[in-house]
This record gives C-alpha cells, sequence and structure tokens, in this order.
C-alpha cells in the first residue's frame, strides 16, 4: 500500500481500487522550470479546481524549504481530506474546502518520510500548525483545539490561528530541548490560554 494517511477525517476510506486507480496514471513528464513545482496526476491535470490546487500548494511550499527541488506529484483525494506517500513525495488533496492546513499536514508526512519530523499523525499536526501562520487556516484534526476558538466545519475564530501556531512553534521548541510530552504541552497551553482569553473578554468572544 503506497499510503500512509488515508484517514485525514473519520470519514469513508478511499478504496484501495479506487487509491490504485489515484496512484498510477501520474503524468510520467519532467517537472516545469524551477524543479520544484508539483507534478499532476492525470485526474487533477483535468480536474476544474487545478490551478487553484498548484497555486495552494505552490504558495505552501514556500515554507517547506527542505522540499526545493524535489518534484512533488499530487493527486486528487475522495473521501478524505488529504493523504500522503512515505514511499516517494506524493500527496493526495481533496479539493472540496481544501485548505492550507491539509496541505501542510501532508507535506509535513513527507518530512516525517525523510526521518525530519517525528512519526505520527499528531506530531504532523503539530509540525504543520508550527510552520507559518499562513498554513494555520483551519483546525487540525488529530489534536485537541478548545471549542471556544474554533466555529463550524474546523473554521478558526479571529486570533485562534495566532495563538495556535505560536503555541506550536513554542511547543516544537521544546521537543528540541528535550520535553518528550511536547504535544500534550501543547494542547494543555492552548487551552490554558483559550480559557485566560474568554474569562477576560465574556463567553463567547475570543
Ligand atoms: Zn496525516
Amino acid at each position: 500500500m503506497p499510503y500512509t494517511d488515508p484517514m485525514r477525517t473519520q470519514e469513508t476510506l478511499v478504496s484501495e481500487a479506487e487509491g490504485l486507480q489515484l496512484f498510477l496514471p501520474f503524468v510520467a513528464e519532467p517537472p516545469p522550470v524551477g524543479g520544484e513545482r508539483p507534478l499532476l496526476s492525470r485526474v487533477l491535470a483535468r480536474h476544474p479546481s487545478r490551478r487553484r490546487i498548484v497555486r495552494m500548494v505552490d504558495l505552501a511550499l514556500d515554507y517547506f524549504p527542505e522540499l526545493e527541488g524535489i518534484p512533488i506529484r499530487i493527486g486528487i483525494a475522495r473521501g478524505a481530506q488529504g493523504y500522503a506517500s512515505l514511499d516517494e513525495p506524493a500527496i493526495w488533496l481533496n479539493p472540496r474546502g481544501l485548505c492550507y492546513q491539509t496541505i501542510a499536514h501532508e507535506l509535513v508526512h513527507l518530512l516525517q518520510a525523510r526521518g525530519e519530523v517525528p512519526l505520527g499523525e499528531r506530531s504532523c499536526d503539530l509540525y504543520s500548525l508550527a510552520r507559518a501562520l499562513l498554513l494555520v487556516d483551519a483546525a487540525p484534526v488529530y489534536l485537541e483545539i478548545p471549542a471556544a476558538l474554533t466555529g463550524p466545519r474546523g473554521t478558526l475564530r479571529p486570533g485562534a490561528s495566532r495563538l495556535i501556531h505560536d503555541t506550536a512553534r513554542e511547543a516544537v521548541a521544546r521537543r528540541g530541548r528535550g520535553e518528550r510530552r511536547y504535544i500534550r504541552w501543547f494542547e494543555n497551553q492552548v487551552a490554558a490560554k483559550a480559557e485566560s482569553i474568554r474569562a477576560r473578554a465574556g463567553p463567547g468572544i475570543v
């Protein structure tokens, strides 16, 4: 199985047959000038949202210098927000409701494949949140974020992106200093900060 992350959400899993269909027909062309631009699967190359998706991935890649010069293949995910391969630099994204947070999460999986980020979905979420403020445009899937910071369908309330990003950066720094429970620390910190903001501002305002 080339897939490592079939459960970006708790929704229907992509069947193996469907996954293979998406996996096999990558366009076998050299990357365009610059070398680091994504290669599109045939499915994505025909997709009406391809320009938006490629633009978003390109922008996200600006914050992943480790992947510079590496052609990353992109396909379409169905039934999940996205998934990634640990065997080759390839990610699959669901065009519907695509956010930078999902793209960042899948790109961090590629860093995990290179041994540059600790393995695991929660660690993947944390490192994707720490990467850049712009990439924190939705709540992560695997980490606990207080309801006071989120809106409908995983959106974030004003100010929440900054709070989450800054705390994730601090958690990653702590991990670098040997803190083993850095993910739990992040969740506790975000919860405490959200509570203190809520207490100051009154209910429902963050
Ligand atoms: Zn994942």
